[in-house]
């Protein structure tokens, strides 16, 4: 799992994440845990919480 520096809102349950499993492949697509839906590709969450942190 990942720790996410911002949160990611389920739009079908509205449901905030602030880690999401960790994935190989930049055009994985990531789910939200309470209901499945699909929330963003995992190359969104990854270019996403660097920029917050900086590191990029
Ligand atoms: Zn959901």
């Amino acid at each position: 799992m990942q720790n996410l520096d911002r949160e990611i809102i389920c739009h079908e349950c509205k449901t905030s994440h602030t880690t999401v499993p960790d994935e190989d492949e930049s055009d994985a697509p990531v789910h939200c845990a309470e209901c499945g839906a699909f929330m963003c590709l995992w190359g969104d969450v990854v270019t996403s919480n660097e920029l917050a942190m900086k590191k990029a």
